[in-house]
């Protein structure tokens, strides 16, 4: 019996990875435009870690999370998302003590969650994020957020919303809560057992269910933004005001929470307008986190951060119908007759490759009209033929494929010929 891969997962095969190469491109430039720089974390934590910096109140912590005791009995877990682990080596390699302040990482790899799979949800998928530590200027938040915009519009993405929403400082959030409980605490028993669970812990999360999310209470509920005090009001303003400034159009939705613990002030969304996309429409989520560097014991360290999958960008792409400028074909496909051109051809295709040259050739012995249907099924620009005569002659004959034209080249000057070709 053959073994099937495991569900929630996929394989990315050629013909479609390269559209992943290209999307992790864009965005690894443009994290170099924003000077934000590469970090790689192990795929495995300490289960410690999530509980902790995810929160033990959350989908992730409470249902998602693959854990497993290793063989020496440590509990680790696969990672579900990247921001702890981001933070938890900001601390552990001490990167507050570094002079260049704020600290602004990237990263791109795979996260797994344990979720019913559908379209847009995965339980292995591959997430590209951003975290700004060490910062608590306005500008930084503005900047992510356009970094984050930035990398989509670069991509050809239109149909977007960005969604943001204050979280507020704790005061703010405290003087909220007590709202909150307030609000769902008499009718609390008409709501989920999650929802249940949460009023004491945390209720803002009450906002964020997907099972109740059309109880009239949720609509009533108090709004954060009233409970805004002054200093986390500006705080709000200011980033508003520089996302104009930058002409990044947002909406403020009041309602917008965040499913982790940690977040506070800035939160956001990114959604896709374009039909087709499907039911989930977020794109990607983020937000500030100023209490989680202490939570995983550095010292107090503001920041902020986003991440969103790869899939779902893909995903957005396709339901807008935006083609990625993928170079599918390749520069040259040298056929040959006979077995000293077969020889040969073995040579010059190494001399050309060298040259950083896209080439191809026969392996399986081919007759001449098979040979040039191998040309065009790898899209070759320029096809090379080489026979007995032509060896003798020591030249090859060069076709340009897009435009029909040939040449005969002296094949000590092929590979400059080649090159001087490709370049134009
Ligand atoms: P959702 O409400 O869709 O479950 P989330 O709040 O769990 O999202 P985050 O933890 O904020 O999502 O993750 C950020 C981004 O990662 C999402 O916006 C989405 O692009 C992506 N993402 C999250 N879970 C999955 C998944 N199971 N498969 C594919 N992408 C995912
Ligand atoms: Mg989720």
């Amino acid at each position: 019996m053959s073994i099937q891969i495991p569900r929630g997962t996929q394989d990315i095969l050629p013909g479609v990875v390269e559209k992943w190469q290209y999307v992790e491109e864009v965005a690894k430039n443009l994290c170099h435009a924003y000077q934000y720089k590469e970090i790689r974390t192990p795929i495995f934590e300490s289960s410690d870690l999530f509980t902790r910096g995810v929160g033990d109140t959350t989908d992730i912590v409470q249902k998602e999370m693959y854990m497993f005791e290793d063989r020496g009995g440590r509990s680790l877990a696969l990672r579900p998302e990247g921001t702890a682990s981001v933070v938890r080596s900001f601390v552990g390699n001490k990167m507050f003590g570094n002079p260049g302040q704020p600290v602004k990482l990237y990263y791109s790899g795979p996260m797994f969650r344990y979720e019913r799979p559908q379209a847009g949800r995965y339980r292995q998928f591959v997430q590209f994020g951003v975290e700004a530590l060490g910062s608590e200027d306005p500008a930084i938040d503005a900047e992510v957020l356009s970094l984050a915009m930035g990398i989509y519009r670069e991509l050809g993405l239109k149909q977007l919303k960005l969604v943001i929403n204050s979280l507020g400082d704790s005061g703010s959030r405290n003087a909220h809560r007590e709202a909150l409980i307030n609000h769902f605490k008499p009718r609390i028993s008409e709501f989920c057992g999650d929802c249940q669970n949460r009023l004491e812990k945390n209720p803002l999360r009450i906002l964020d269910c997907k099972k109740d999310r059309d109880h009239e209470l949720m609509s009533s509920a108090p709004s954060i933004l009233e409970y805004l005090n002054d200093e986390s009001r500006e705080y709000f303003e200011k980033v508003q005001r520089y996302l104009s400034d930058m002409d990044v159009e947002f909406e403020v939705d009041p309602t917008l929470v965040r499913g982790l613990d940690y977040y506070n002030h800035t939160a956001f969304e990114i959604m896709s307008n374009a039909e087709g996309f499907g039911a989930i429409t977020t794109l990607c989520g983020g937000g500030r986190y100023n209490g989680l560097v202490e939570e995983i014991g550095g010292p107090e360290t503001p920041g902020i951060g986003f991440a969103f999958s790869i899939e779902r960008l893909l995903s957005a792409l396709e339901a807008e119908g935006v083609n990625l400028p993928i170079n599918e074909g390749i520069d040259l496909f040298i056929v040959s007759l006979g077995d000293e051109a077969k020889d040969y051809a073995v040579k010059l295709l190494h001399k050309v490759r060298r040259e950083g040259i896209a080439s191809e050739k026969d392996y399986l012995d081919r007759k001449l009209k098979a040979q040039f249907k191998a040309a065009d099924r790898c899209k070759a620009k320029y096809v090379a033929v080489i026979g007995e005569n032509e060896l003798k002659e020591n030249k090859i004959n060069l076709k340009d494929m897009a435009t029909g034209e040939q040449e005969e080249v002296n094949l000590d000057h092929f590979v400059d010929r080649i090159k001087g070709k490709l370049s134009k």
